[in-house]
């Protein structure tokens, strides 16, 4: 069943002190604004408008949890780097991601999503610092491939590569496009490994597992997405 299938949303945080108390393996997804990754999210999600929530005007600055059937929890971070954000605003994001990224011991995966037409921003790389010190694995998504020739995606796919393998082999690097929908079995089997080796047995008291075919119920009040940009 596809990991992230039927996730519902739980909870959204604005400080580190209100962080809920660790109820599973989290796995964070990260990104600068506009790289992708909400489209990402809900690619991975099957379509069910999952990171709208974390688009809703008033979440967009906060950590949104999402829970997944098998118990574990995704947690969408603040898109960086986006120039309007007043300084101080910034800051405040950028104490809260790097809190989390550094303290969280339930935390057991970061998901970095980049444009590859502008991969390794140096906020990603600030991401990438606070976070491999814990020597958990790093996911690159380089999303938006679908804008690029076969040829200037392996490249970039390449380089991405080398310049992160310093880091050793828990960082790991793939192409990813929404638009197209590729990608996405790469990027389960790498997340569902992270999981595999840290799911702990999920309390029965639901009832049995749920369905795979049960649709995903969003929150309420979501809007429409964007559709993915065509062409150039
Ligand atoms: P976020 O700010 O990182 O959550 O980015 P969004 O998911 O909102 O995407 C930003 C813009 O890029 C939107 O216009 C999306 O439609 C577009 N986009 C996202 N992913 C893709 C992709 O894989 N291919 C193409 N062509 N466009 C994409």
């Amino acid at each position: 069943m596809p990991l992230f299938r039927n996730a519902q949303f739980e909870i959204s945080i604005a400080k580190p002190s209100g962080l809920p108390p660790p109820s599973g393996p989290e796995i964070a997804f990260a990104g600068r604004s506009n790289a992708g990754k909400s489209s990402a999210i809900n690619t991975l999600a099957g379509h069910v408008r999952l990171a709208f929530v974390s688009k809703t005007p008033g979440r967009t600055q906060l950590l949104n949890f999402f829970r997944l059937n098998s118990g574990a929890l995704l947690v969408d971070l603040p898109g960086y780097g986006y120039a309007a954000v007043p300084e101080k605003v910034r800051r405040e994001w950028a104490g809260l991601i790097e809190t989390y990224l550094k303290k969280r011991e339930s935390l057991i995966g970061l998901v970095l999503i980049m444009d590859s037409r502008h991969p390794l921003t140096p906020l990603d790389r600030q991401m990438i610092d606070w976070f491999a010190v814990s020597q958990r694995p790093i996911h690159v998504l380089l999303t938006k491939s679908d804008k690029l020739s076969r040829g200037a995606a392996a490249a970039v796919l390449q380089e991405v590569r080398r310049a992160l393998a310093p880091l050793g082999p828990q960082v790991t690097v793939q192409l990813f496009s929404s638009l197209k929908k590729s990608g996405v079995e790469e990027a389960e089997k790498v997340i569902g490994g992270w999981l595999l080796g840290d799911l702990q047995p999920v309390p029965d008291d639901s009832g049995g597992e749920a369905d795979a075919g049960d649709a995903c119920v969003p929150a309420e009040g979501l809007e429409q997405t964007k559709a993915p940009d065509q062409g150039t």
